[in-house]
């Protein structure tokens, strides 16, 4: 962990209560979380307690950040959930920890019964639309999204506008660099059918311009560079105005993702201004029947629009991609091939992306399979096809996120493989093939606002139109 500025060192006092903030991931991952800043500072600014964070890569998740102080001398642990793949390291803490343990973060939003057994609460909702001491005084007693494990149904907190940036933030050297994090917005008003985004953060909320340029000027002093984050942050009504006053401040400026139908010529201009090195984009399927199932609302024409304008100012691009999509065949996997062929006529570095599609809870994905085998074929497949075409590709290995289908859309039965050091395939096969839409899925309790059976309608019009 390379030196930070600002990290919050609150005076000890014996009647503090300790909260342990677990991120359990690496370090990088943990400090690029603006939701996990909200909440260290929200913690530190209440009279009654202190924060201090840990992360996997610091002291093993076992000692804090702040003070090296164990883990089982705080009072309290709330754990931040933000991918399947991070439930062991969770779990390993979790049960080394002897006081109050709360989980919160996407994951539980998504799903939280395979870790039922492993966290006394979990929250349902967004950090901004609870009262943070009512969380941390809770005794079970009756708190808005609240799961215990015994409810039948619980309610995502109902989200609030989004106020005022944080202000006060800790400078690492996290996912984005050396930098100032302003998140410009949440929720995503697109509707790709794989996302869960668009479920569990809805409705896109967009935090006002002036204030993110006002926090990044306050922090300018600190850092030279800014990332901008939102789900979709070339949505955000006025992304070109903000990017134009955060080069105008001297920031050199990485939004968290581009969408290549928001390219235009000022953009690009922009970006070149903002110092950006590496692009990326995600068509996320090679042909267009296939992009046209998970609705990305993207053509090939976009992306070669939008390589073209980048051409002779950038010089590489990562495109990112999914396998494994309903109705795919051989044919739209040879069609990510001429797509990178064609991109890599205007930027001579491409990379590609290639990652299985995790059919994720609350989508109208959720009930398909993961067909492993198939997948490890068509992985070679393309591994084969984009060598021969000269283009550099990383593609996931398929086992990985086998397990990552099977913990997002798992039971309680799941949960005791996690206090295994290994979870194989062989163990979770049951949780990977196709769910019959009639069945009552583990996530059902949840409410975020959507009626299922649009789903269903969502996911049985994909089978009535093929
Ligand atoms: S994949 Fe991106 S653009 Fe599509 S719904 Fe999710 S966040 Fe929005």
């Amino acid at each position: 962990m390379a030196l930070e500025f600002n990290p919050i060192q609150k005076k000890w006092r014996k009647e503090l209560r300790r909260v342990a903030l677990v991120y359990p991931n690496r370090y990088r991952g943990g400090i690029a979380n603006i939701g996990l800043q909200q909440i260290y500072c929200e913690i530190n600014a209440l009279d009654n307690f202190v924060c201090e964070r840990f992360y996997s890569d610091v002291f093993n998740g076992f000692r804090s950040v702040e003070s090296a102080t164990p883990i089982n001398e705080f009072d309290i642990a709330l754990f931040s959930l933000q991918y399947e793949q991070d439930y062991s390291k969770a779990v390993e803490i979790a049960k080394k920890f002897k006081g109050l343990k709360i989980a919160g973060g996407p994951c539980v939003m998504e799903n939280p019964v395979p870790l039922k057994n492993f966290f006394d609460f979990f929250f349902i909702g967004e950090i901004e639309a609870c009262n943070v001491e009512e969380i941390l005084e809770c005794d079970k007693t009756d708190i808005k999204g609240m799961f215990t494990g015994e409810e039948s149904m619980v309610k995502r907190v109902k989200p609030l506008k989004l106020e005022k940036h944080l202000e006060y933030q800790i400078i690492g050297n996290g996912a984005y660099g050396r930098c100032v994090l302003l998140e410009i917005g949440r929720g995503c008003k697109r509707r790709c059918r794989f996302c869960i985004v668009r479920q569990i953060y809805s409705p896109v909320r967009w935090r006002n311009s002036e204030n993110i340029v006002e926090v990044a000027k306050n922090n300018r002093k600190k850092v030279e560079k800014a990332a901008l984050i939102a789900p979709s942050p070339t949505d955000h009504p006025k992304f070109k105005e903000i990017l134009q006053n955060l080069i105008e401040l001297g920031f050199k400026v990485s939004p968290s993702s581009l969408r290549a139908d928001m390219v235009d010529e000022e953009l690009v201009e922009l970006l070149n201004k903002a110092g950006l090195k590496s692009l990326t984009l995600a068509p996320e399927a090679g042909s267009e029947r296939m992009r046209e199932i998970v609705n990305k609302g993207i053509s090939e024409e976009d992306v070669i629009n939008a390589v073209s304008l980048f051409s002779g100012k950038f010089k590489k691009i990562k495109l990112y991609f999914m396998i494994g999509l309903p109705f795919e065949g051989y044919d739209d996997l040879k069609a990510i091939v001429e797509l990178a062929k064609k991109v890599k006529k205007y930027i001579n570095r491409v990379t590609l992306s290639i990652n299985p599609l995790v059919p994720k809870p609350h989508t109208p994905f959720q009930w398909l399979p993961f067909d492993v085998e198939e997948l490890k074929v068509k992985a070679d497949f393309l591994r084969k096809e984009l060598r021969r075409a000269n283009i550099k590709a990383e593609i996931s290995k398929i086992e990985e996120f086998a397990i990552q289908t099977a913990l997002s859309r798992g039971d309680e039965k799941i949960g005791r493989l996690l206090s295994k050091s290994r979870i194989k395939v062989g163990d979770i096969k049951d949780y990977l093939s196709e769910i019959p839409v009639d069945s009552e899925l583990p996530w059902d309790f949840i409410d975020h606002g959507y009626k299922k059976e649009r789903l269903i309608k969502e996911y049985e019009h994909l089978y009535s139109v093929e």
